[in-house]
């Protein structure tokens, strides 16, 4: 089951502090927002996900954390200067601006002014004077980073291709109409793997990173028929791409792309290298005289190649968007009530057991709770909470609703019995166990 529309997912996000508009108080800041208390911890379990499937479970992948603050010159030399824009029109009816492909219907046709071609980068001064010329820009993507670290990589690790470097964070684009929550915002987090190949291996690498990368949507909960492949039409392909296969999720507001999946060729190695005549590069790229790095691989008879390069590029705040729209479920219970349940995967869970004593009031249960809670979140799987509001009911209804996979309650009976209830989210059946045997039974199954 999914959510019904888009305000369902933005009432739970607010109510239970998963996601806040950015600067509220001042009235917003649009295109911006703010993970909360249950965001962050969903948002990180998110990117954990993907690190572990991406690096730690495969033998061929690096990591990066490179700079947000870019020089001007990667993104001259990524053609991101030239080509990174979107057609803006203004309407002349209702004053306003938009992207000239998603031009809403009251407005008309003959209202709206020629495209023209809007650069979606942010810039900002670096040091202290404003002249215009000491600029950086705020990376539009992760990726172009990787790229220019790719001989700092390749010299500390020995790596060669087939072999990929992966990196999650934070990327701006000055999206001229940024709308449906969190789907387009200007400032936005990626997870991206530059995997490097050999020129010729390029397209059977590439049909093994859509795969792969639905595998994992799927393991994310991710039903994988709302899910289609997209093979971008040639004359709609960014100026990089040989190929790009967009994987098109159905979001609340419509079909639109979660991930994509692009064959860059050799256009970004070749793109930023020096002495680029000399390496036989079959992308179309700009001429570089000011790069210091030959961003090639020696071959076994001493020649140079510039390998490939296969993208897969998803968004964190998309995938956080896919994830939560998947896991929402409304249920009528035999008596009538209704509840919400986010069904998330326990790996995902922002909270993965509430320790709830019956009676807040009650010492002895709260001690024992608390203690409960302290050798549960010594296992690091996550966060443990300590539950003590007194209202057993309102407890369950709250961490159905937040997608907490279990519930352990501490009774009369844990003290003299040493047992407590456990209370699964999705069935909502109960059972009592032996203090000593729950971390044993758990830990495993909410990981
Ligand atoms: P769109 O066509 O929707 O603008 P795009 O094709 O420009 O997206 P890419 O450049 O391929 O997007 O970026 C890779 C991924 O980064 C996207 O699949 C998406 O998940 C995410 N992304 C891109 N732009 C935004 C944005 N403005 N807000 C949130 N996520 C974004």
């Amino acid at each position: 089951m999914t959510a019904k529309n888009m305000e369902e997912l933005v009432a739970l996000c607010k109510r239970r502090g998963f996601i806040f508009q950015s600067s509220e108080i001042y009235g917003g800041l649009q295109g911006v927002y703010d993970y909360g208390p249950l965001g962050v911890e969903l948002k990180n379990n998110i990117k954990k996900s993907w690190w572990a499937s991406i690096v730690y479970d495969r033998d061929d992948v690096e990591g990066l954390d490179a700079s947000i603050l870019t020089h001007q010159e990667v993104l001259k030399y990524s053609g991101h200067e030239d080509t990174f824009t979107d057609p803006l029109v203004d309407c002349k009816s209702c004053g306003e601006r938009f992207r000239a492909d998603q031009v809403p219907d009251y407005c008309k046709e003959d209202d709206l002014t020629e495209p023209r071609q809007f650069n979606l980068m942010f810039k900002t001064n670096v040091g202290p004077v404003e002249d215009g010329e000491n600029f950086a820009y705020l990376r539009p993507e992760t990726a172009q980073q990787i790229f220019t670290n790719f001989k700092n990589i390749i010299d500390a690790t020995s790596r060669k291709p087939p072999f990929g470097i992966a990196q999650i964070g934070k990327a701006f684009r000055n999206e001229i109409t940024p709308r449906n929550f969190i789907f387009r915002v200007r400032e936005f987090e990626q997870m991206e793997l530059e995997f490097f190949v050999k020129a010729g291996e390029d397209e059977k690498w590439h049909k093994y990173w859509v795969d792969e990368r639905l595998d994992w949507w799927e393991k994310q909960g991710v039903n994988r028929e709302h899910i289609e492949l997209l093979e971008v039409a040639k004359d709609e392909l960014a100026h990089y791409s040989k190929a790009t296969v967009d994987l098109m999720y159905k979001f609340p507001h419509g079909v639109e792309e979660l991930e994509g999946i692009a064959n860059r060729t050799d256009f970004d190695l070749g793109s930023h290298s020096k002495n680029q005549n000399e390496l036989r590069i079959n992308a179309k790229t700009k001429e570089n005289k000011r790069s210091n790095a030959k961003l090639a691989v020696q071959n076994e008879d001493k020649s140079w190649s510039v390998p490939y390069v296969i993208e897969p590029s998803a968004g964190v705040d998309r995938g956080f968007l896919a994830i939560l729209n998947e896991a929402f479920v409304e249920e009528e219970l035999k008596n009538g009530s209704k509840r919400v349940v986010l069904a998330l995967k326990p790996h995902l869970a922002p909270i993965k057991a509430a320790v709830i004593p019956l009676k807040k009031n009650n010492e002895e249960l709260v001690i024992l709770a608390k203690k409960l809670k302290d050798e549960l979140q010594n296992h690091r799987l996550g966060r443990v909470l300590l539950e003590n509001t007194g209202n057993i009911g309102k407890s369950y209804r709250k961490h159905d609703e937040i997608g907490t996979p279990i519930c352990i309650t501490v009774d009369f009976d844990s003290l003299e019995k040493n047992t407590v209830t456990v209370r699964d989210r999705d069935t909502m059946e109960q059972e009592t166990i032996s203090i000593d045997d729950l971390s044993k039974k758990y830990c495993d199954s909410i990981l």
